[in-house]
């Protein structure tokens, strides 16, 4: 059991509690359900880019997938090897291009005939070849958040299949480009096996495919997206995931690559925030928490779920509950982290909220908005606590503007 009530004592509120023991645990059960296989699990940075979360998976053996030259950069100075990092998204600028190249990392994951002529280009004009890699869009729907919905080819991510073959025909010939990955990605937060399933067919075919026209692929890419828990779901065991890829691939020599980030941090992570006050507004009943969107937007920007813990500084009855909205000080009506939730009646001033399953897309996608810095982090490993990012201060935040007043 975390003691929640010591560390807000200790490190103030609001606060994300990160426990690093439950990442290690879920990374060596993605590892074990594909053991015997040339795997890198290269873990999805945008979920929780933490130094010190990096470091952690890159002392296990882990890779990293970026979406910015930025998360390259984070990746590298938290001790991923350039060699198990790929930089994938769908809009490179030919400066993050260039740089991703001159540091040498495993691959670029090319998103369009277009990105792949600015590639070579800047390959010829640094005169050093680009390896990379192709995102295929198999047009299958994943069955989740539309928001986090990117198989289709309504999405706006990766080529269809036809393309992706003009795309490696044509990098094989190119003097700059050399192809060696193939990669899907068809969204997060997926819970049935199924789209996962019929997309590594599709691609898996398209593999053989390239194969046949000599076409070297070393990797094979199957994205990210496994579903965790956030409320009575019932998501994918790792186990049943890789017997669906593996069954496709045979015995096709490749390396399998993994960019889980959401399966490997979120149930690991929890948002504590305080009780200011409560209010009625006619019969409806509000909490107000001093934590808001602006630290964990999941809830108002894709209407997510998170359990909430209820704990008092005082010894009360919290059996008792009543409906609320548990909402933050911002000045937005979308500002909250629950709706219509069940909240003891006895609560008061000072008590904890412990929102869970808060590890990937919490602080990641938190911002300074409505000048708020943003909150410090801390690990939690074999019982012991230690920050991880300091609690932004005033002074942080107006450090770039501050000069030219
Ligand atoms: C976001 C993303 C991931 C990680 O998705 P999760 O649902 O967090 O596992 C992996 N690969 C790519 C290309 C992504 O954009």
């Amino acid at each position: 059991m975390i003691n929640f009530k010591n560390l807000v004592e200790k490190y103030g509120s609001p606060l994300y509690i990160y426990d690093f023991n439950h990442f290690n645990e879920r990374f060596a059960e993605l590892r074990k359900a594909f053991r015997g296989n040339k795997l890198l699990i290269a873990y999805a940075v945008k979920s929780n880019s933490n130094l010190s979360v990096i470091k952690n998976f890159a002392k296990l053996g882990g890779g990293a997938d970026c979406v910015s030259i930025g998360e390259v950069k984070r990746a590298l100075k938290a001790g991923i090897e350039k060699y198990r990092i790929i930089f994938s998204g769908v809009g490179k600028s030919d400066n993050e291009i260039r740089e991703a190249i001159e540091r040498d990392i495993l691959f670029i994951n090319i998103e369009s005939e277009a990105e792949m002529l600015r590639i070579e280009n800047v390959a010829k004009n640094l005169g050093r070849e680009a390896r990379i890699s192709v995102r295929v869009n198999p047009n299958i729907d994943p069955q989740t958040h539309p928001y986090i919905s990117t198989g289709l080819h309504e999405n706006k991510f990766g080529v269809d299949i036809e393309t992706s073959k003009r795309i490696y025909i044509y990098a094989k010939r190119s003097e700059w480009l050399k192809p060696v990955g193939l990669h899907f990605h068809i969204g997060s937060q997926l819970t049935k096996l199924s789209p996962i399933r019929d997309s590594a067919e599709k691609i898996g075919n398209l593999l053989r495919h390239l194969k046949s026209l000599e076409i070297d692929i070393k990797f094979f890419d199957v994205g990210g997206g496994i579903g965790v828990k956030y409320c009575d779901e019932v998501t994918i065991s790792p186990k049943d995931y890789a017997e669906a890829i593996l069954s496709v691939l045979g015995n096709l020599d490749v390396t399998i690559i993994l960019e889980p980030g959401r399966f490997l941090v979120a149930n690991g992570g929890y948002f504590l925030t305080s009780v200011l006050y409560e209010k009625k507004n006619g019969n409806k009943r509000f909490i107000v928490v001093d934590g808001a969107m602006n630290d964990l937007l999941r809830p108002s920007l894709y209407g997510a779920f998170h359990d909430i813990e209820f704990i008092s500084n005082k010894d009360i009855d919290l059996s008792e509950k009543s409906s609320a909205d548990i909402v933050g000080p911002i000045c937005e009506s979308g500002d909250f982290l629950a709706k219509n939730r069940d909240v003891p009646v006895a609560i008061s001033h000072g008590d904890i909220f412990v929102v869970k399953s808060a590890g990937a897309y919490g602080f990641s996608m938190s911002s300074n908005y409505n000048t708020r810095g943003r909150v410090a982090e801390i690990a939690l490993e074999n019982g012991v606590d230690r920050i991880i990012r300091d609690r932004e201060t005033f002074e942080d935040l107006i450090a770039l503007e501050d000069k030219y007043i």
